[in-house]
């Protein structure tokens, strides 16, 4: 028996939650449950972040969760339940399976069946946002190399163990070359290891097209946290199943489980809730926990309840369904089909008792990390890039001003008129000779700069790794 933390949520949490953990008992799922409170009613008690410490201490000891929707109270100082949990609990894999079940439930997409793996923990999602000048304001893109093997290879192993032919990996590296080139590189890398799976990769605005045209091409999609965010909700949609898709968040250590859509509180405590996306979640966490003899079963059951017509409100269509029923009544219909396998819909079929064991991250050598100058940021109120040369060529020390650029794109020198100026100007200093810029040099400009009044909001520093350059050119450069 594996005991699993439970969570009945709020709205429509309850009910479906009842429901599945109904079927689950009857399929003989080897768990016992501990239930955990959290959501609304610990926001509106006072706690900001909706969970206290009991739960907590549950979830790190069980290390398995299957959650049900929670309503996050209106107005500011609520923090998102899911961020906390996925970043404290280092749940870096979010896995959605999107498939149409066509013709028991209508779609444009009868061909539909891809699952995407977004990564969870990184990317704009870090949530180091800074306000640096009174017209602009940044937000840090982190992307890691281990953040990035760990999400490929899940996306790699996870293909191999359902089975699936090809992942697909979506960035956006021709204009961001070292977050999302990153990504890509490390796609390339993990999917050489991998010689049975075909491996893609697209960018992503054509790709989300693609997607929501054609989503048939894909099979297994890997992509950083913000793309992933949104692609996920698409491909959800367009499988004409929001209500009936669970989604997995996996960590080393902790894993959550959890259907995709919120807490419905305009049909709460009316049994008419569907309870497949739930059911569908914990058919993951089956499988996760090495069940996967019963989650073959519900999975079974459960296709052939929709097979028959029997529909939930949201799914029901008069001509096409041949019972409406409310949530328990869906959930008997499937316990009632348990040992049956489904005539129409595929039947499910996983390796038995396969469960994915990744390994740790091995970090790599240090490569040869040189100083070559520093990007100064300045907020400088004036318009003319030249003026602000002619202040900036008074610092000196072996590193000299090469570039001015604003918003990215290069005003100095050899600005265009036409260029839309900020108050925020990124002043870049290199070496000339190609040696290494002695470490002392920046805090010299810097202080030199403070005599000047140079308002100087931030720095970043210029490296190369191996004799390759880790910073980005300026746009026009
Ligand atoms: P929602 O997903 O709760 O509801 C959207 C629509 O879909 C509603 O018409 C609802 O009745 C319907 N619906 C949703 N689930 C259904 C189901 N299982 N069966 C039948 N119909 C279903 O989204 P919302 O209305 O934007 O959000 C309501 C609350 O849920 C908010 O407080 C939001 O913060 C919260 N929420 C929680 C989670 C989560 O806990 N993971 C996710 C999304 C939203």
């Amino acid at each position: 028996m594996q005991k699993i933390t439970i969570a009945k949520g709020d709205g429509i949490g309850p009910e479906i939650m009842d429901a599945t953990l109904k079927i689950l008992k009857a399929a003989e799922a080897r768990v016992d449950f501990e239930e955990i409170e959290i959501g609304e009613k610990v926001y509106l008690s006072g706690n900001t972040s909706g969970i206290g410490k009991e739960a907590w201490d549950s979830i790190r000891s069980n290390r398995v969760f299957l959650k049900a929707p929670i309503t996050t109270p209106q107005g500011g100082g609520y923090k998102s339940l899911n961020v906390t949990m996925r970043k404290a609990l280092g749940l870096y894999a979010n896995i959605r399976p999107c498939k149409s079940y066509y013709p028991f439930i209508a779609t444009k997409h009868p061909k539909m069946d891809v699952v995407i793996i977004r990564e969870n923990e990184e990317d704009l999602y870090a949530g180091i946002e800074h306000r640096q000048t009174d017209e602009v304001v940044q937000c840090l893109k982190l992307i890691s190399r281990p953040g990035c093997e760990k999400i490929i290879r899940y996306a790699f192993e996870y293909a191999r163990l359902y089975k699936r032919k090809k992942v697909s990996c979506f960035v956006k590296d021709n204009i961001m070359k070292h977050t999302d080139g990153l990504f890509h590189q490390v796609f390339k890398e993990i999917a050489a290891e991998y010689p049975d799976i075909q491996a893609d990769s697209w960018i992503i605005d054509i790709a989300a097209a693609r997607l929501a045209d054609t989503p048939e091409i894909f099979e297994v999609v890997v992509t950083p946290n913000l793309y992933g965010d949104v692609v996920s909700d698409i491909a959800a949609q367009i499988s004409g199943s929001v209500g009936l898709a669970g989604s997995a968040n996996i960590g080393e250590l902790c894993a959550m489980f959890e259907a995709i859509h919120g807490s419905a509180p305009d049909i709460a405590g009316k049994d008419m809730a569907n309870p497949s996306g739930l059911l569908q979640s914990a058919i993951m966490m089956l499988n996760h926990i090495g069940q996967q003899d019963v989650a073959e079963r519900i999975k079974n059951a459960w296709s052939c309840t929709i097979e028959e017509g029997i529909h939930t409100a949201d799914i029901y269509k008069e001509g096409e369904s041949t019972q409406l029923v409310g949530t328990q009544a869906f959930a008997d219909a499937v316990i009632e089909r348990l040992g049956r396998k489904p005539q129409h819909m595929k039947v499910a079929d996983y390796e038995k008792g396969v469960q994915l064991q990744l390994p740790k991250y091995q970090r790599k050598l240090a490569s040869s990390k040189v100083l070559k100058g520093v990007d100064v940021f300045v907020d400088w109120k004036g318009q003319d890039a030249n003026q602000l040369a002619k202040v900036l060529a008074k610092l000196n020390s072996d590193i000299h001003l090469t570039m001015i650029t604003n918003r990215g794109v290069k005003v100095w020198p050899n600005g265009f008129e036409e260029t839309f100026c900020t108050d925020h100007w990124r002043c870049r200093f290199e070496v000339s000779n190609g040696s290494p810029a002695d470490k002392g040099s920046i805090p010299q400009l810097l202080s030199q700069a403070l005599q000047e009044n140079i308002d100087v909001i931030k720095t970043e520093n210029l490296y190369e790794f191996d004799g390759v350059k880790g910073y980005s050119l300026g746009q026009g450069q």
